[in-house]
């Protein structure tokens, strides 16, 4: 596609957008009284406005019914759990029976370096990328001085080459080869938050394999923004949030991946709780955890129903869009993004986009470092109306998202942004 710079050309693209009617679908937040510029569902997916129906049917369930609202409201509460299985399956690329909604992002991740994470004396080291996210670096640190070994022998950062802001993927293979004798785990967000690198999944997991080390991925910023092949790719296990991309409201339902292979493993050590315990017998109490099959079996509470409700709703709506409609637009639309933000006179000058230029190694988002003034410029472009992200030291993360952004507003944003430059 040949892109033009006007914004009658944006406009036609809105027109030509097969997913242009999902915009209606969101509540569009508004910044001095008009509709924002909104490039932050990487960080806040924007509310459905089908969440309020779904969320007051189950009041008006617990109202009327109360306990019996267990077994006898619409969406039985007991099984809830399984109502967002297959939505959230094709979202990763699995099986139903591999992925369960539940928790939040880091609890998950405890689970899964729980099960995922047991060091030997010669297999113990983990590798994963520098500057991960830092609830991930907070997690793998307690797990490691959990096992009573010590961080700074255990822990591998990969850092990218200097002059570089991104990881080359033949040095992420190289580097668990080199540690392949005491490899235990490899540990990498899918899509990187920072720098919004999306990381070749199956080349890592295949090397990891090779290794002799389990190999898992938290998708925080994969899910629901670039097509993910879990199953396929033989991937150990994974996390995500729900309220990113997923759209799912903040502090939303999150969920998990183990894959099949592991599913009728009762000897892996898990911390359990009793709603992973064999459905056919839970109520009966009995002292001794059986795990169900498959993900179901990492599961510790009672499902929250008030937010599961939230994530339905939004995963009605990439069940019709489908992920291969959101993919095909999300690339022109970052493309776009890509193409306006180098025709800005002297670019190079102000910024540099440390996101990966090849469209299949990224998602969405855009990174901007900012040379000089990046703090200014991002207050005056929020000041403008343009809801971005601000990343210390000198980032400016723009996330166009394909179910509600439009290619008019990334014209608008890049004539705001260089207004703002100079
Ligand atoms: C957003 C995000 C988190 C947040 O963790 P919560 O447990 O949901 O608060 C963790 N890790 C990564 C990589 C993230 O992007």
């Amino acid at each position: 596609m040949k892109f033009e710079n006007t914004r009658s050309f944006a406009k036609r693209l809105d027109q030509e957008d097969i997913l242009r009617k999902y915009r209606s679908a969101f509540h569009l937040p508004k910044v001095n009284g008009k509709t924002a510029i909104y490039f932050t569902g990487n960080s806040l997916g924007l509310q459905p406005k089908s969440v309020q129906k779904l969320i007051e049917e189950e009041l008006t369930d617990w109202a009327a019914l109360g306990v019996e609202g267990h077994f006898h409201s619409r969406r039985p509460w007991l099984h809830y759990h399984q109502f967002s299985k297959k939505s959230l399956a094709k979202l990763v690329g699995a099986k139903p029976g591999e992925v369960v909604a539940m928790n939040q992002l880091t609890v998950n991740l405890h689970l899964m370096l729980t099960s995922f994470y047991r060091p030997t004396k010669t297999k113990y080291k983990i590798i994963t990328e520098a500057g991960a996210f830092s609830s991930d670096q907070y997690a793998v640190e307690s797990q490691v001085k959990q096992h009573g070994l010590n961080p700074a022998d255990v822990v591998i950062e990969l850092k990218p080459r200097q002059g570089e802001h991104t990881l080359r993927t033949e040095d992420i293979l190289a580097a668990i080869k080199h540690h392949q004798n005491e490899l235990a785990l490899v540990l990498f967000g899918a899509v990187q938050y920072y720098t919004g690198q999306f990381f070749e999944l199956n080349k890592i997991t295949k090397a990891g394999h090779s290794a002799g080390a389990y190999v898992g991925f938290d998708l925080a910023h994969a899910i629901g923004n670039v097509p993910l092949q879990l199953h396929k790719h033989n991937v150990d296990f994974a996390v995500w949030c729900g309220y990113k991309y997923l759209n799912s409201g903040p502090g939303g339902m999150a969920g998990l991946f183990v894959h099949e292979r592991h599913a009728k493993n009762k000897n892996m050590v898990r911390l359990a709780g009793w709603w992973g315990h064999d459905a056919s017998e839970r109520f009966q109490m009995k002292k001794g955890f059986k795990p169900m099959p498959g993900a179901d079996g990492w599961q510790l509470s009672n499902f929250p129903v008030l937010t599961g409700a939230a994530q339905l709703a939004s995963l009605k709506i990439f069940d019709e869009a489908g992920m291969k409609s959101l993919r095909a637009k999300s690339l022109m639309l970052t493309g776009y993004l890509e193409f306006l933000l180098k025709e800005i006179p002297h670019n190079a000058h102000y910024f540099s986009i440390i996101t990966p230029k090849n469209p299949k190694a990224r998602g969405c988002q855009l990174s901007l470092l900012m040379k000089k003034n990046g703090k200014k410029v991002f207050n005056a472009i929020s000041r403008a109306g343009v809801v971005a992200d601000w990343r210390e030291p000198d980032v400016i993360r723009i996330a166009p998202v394909p179910l509600y952004n439009t290619f008019e507003e990334i014209f608008l944003f890049v004539k705001i942004f260089s207004d703002a430059l100079s």
